[in-house]
């Protein structure tokens, strides 16, 4: 993405009681939560949001002179690329360690963790009703099944979401049986790889893909829409959370963490332990359809309500991260692009 496509906020500053904060993250409720954070500290909240690749781009480029005190991003494939390159500072701290599950989080580095988990979604298959209303895949293994040839659509594997699914597979099966289970998804294409996640719902809907991936935020977008189209597109399909006998069904994580040249570090530090706060963690996951990260913390939202409730894979989310580039290389392999 190129920089004038970033939208700036205020100017950055160095002053004191103020924070610079980096996020890929670009959702209205997002407001409300730097808002709170004004209120109850009185430090000024300055942001640069852009997407992921721009902001990495933006890091590198700026080095020790970065205004950057906090960087959000999406996905641990991300936050692990970040963490990979040194741009993030690990940080100890008592309330973010009592507050975040060990498995959303980096691993463990001298001076303390890289990154933390601040929401979660959850990577489910979606499928048209008519086609296989009553026959659905019930795990990611299945999406290879032969009797799913030529009706499954997915992302381009390039991408984060689908890297990170690839490398909980490795993870759990080995590199051999994960490229097996790769190709065999991909001999089972409806298309080539095309389009995000809310385009491979509508293809499932329009019957075009009979069975997909999707995070769940983007289902829950479309059950909340007032819009007909979006409504006769969850009229049409249906969704399984896979893997509910297995291991559990694939999440991930939005995270972050102080930036390596932070020159705010005390407000940096007060903001991500205000996100793993009760308040904050249901902002910030209600803003986007997700679940909060810190056990115990509820949100009522009507969409993820009618989803219920599923297992989980309990893969610790940093070594999902830490499988990217075998990810990368297996799907050159499975052709999976
Ligand atoms: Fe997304």
């Amino acid at each position: 993405m190129a920089l004038t496509t970033l939208i700036a906020g205020a100017p950055p500053s160095y002053a004191a009681g103020a924070v610079n904060i980096y996020s890929a993250r670009h959702y209205q409720a997002d407001d409300k939560l730097y808002a709170e954070f004004t209120r109850r500290t009185g430090i000024q909240v300055n942001r640069i949001e852009a997407g992921d690749e721009a902001l990495l781009e933006r890091l590198r480029t700026e080095g020790s002179s970065s205004p950057a005190d906090v960087l959000l991003l999406v996905d641990a494939a991300r936050l692990s690329r970040a963490a990979a390159e040194g741009l993030f500072s690990p940080v100890d701290s008592r309330v973010l360690q009592s507050r975040i599950p060990e498995t959303l989080r980096s691993a463990k580095e001298p001076g303390g963790y890289a990154w933390w988990g601040f929401s979660r979604r959850a990577r489910i298959i979606v499928y048209n009703r008519q086609r296989f209303g009553e026959r659905a895949p019930q795990s990611y293994a299945e999406l290879a099944d032969p009797r799913f040839k030529g009706a499954v659509c997915t992302r381009s594997a390039a991408h984060p979401y689908m890297l990170s699914l690839i490398a909980a597979q490795i993870e759990h099966q080995g590199e051999a049986a994960a490229e097996r289970w790769a190709k065999g998804v991909v001999s089972n294409f409806a298309r080539p790889p095309r389009g995000g996640d809310t385009d491979q719902i509508k293809a499932a809907a329009s019957g075009e893909c009979g069975v997909a991936l999707s995070n769940t935020y983007y289902l829950a977008r479309l059950m909340r829409s007032s819009r007909p189209e979006d409504q006769d597109v969850i009229r049409k399909v249906g969704f399984v959370w896979p893997d509910q006998k297995g291991r559990g069904t694939h999440i991930n994580i939005t995270g972050g963490g102080m930036v390596r040249f932070s020159k705010n570090r005390e407000s940096a530090l007060a903001f991500l332990e205000f996100i793993a706060s009760d308040e904050a963690q249901r902002m910030l996951a209600d803003g986007n359809n997700e679940w909060p990260t810190v056990p115990g913390v509820v949100v009522s939202n009507a969409a993820l309500d009618a989803m219920g409730s599923f297992v989980d894979d309990k893969l610790p989310i940093a070594a999902i991260g830490a499988r990217q580039a075998e990810a990368a290389r297996l799907i050159d392999k499975a052709g999976w692009r």
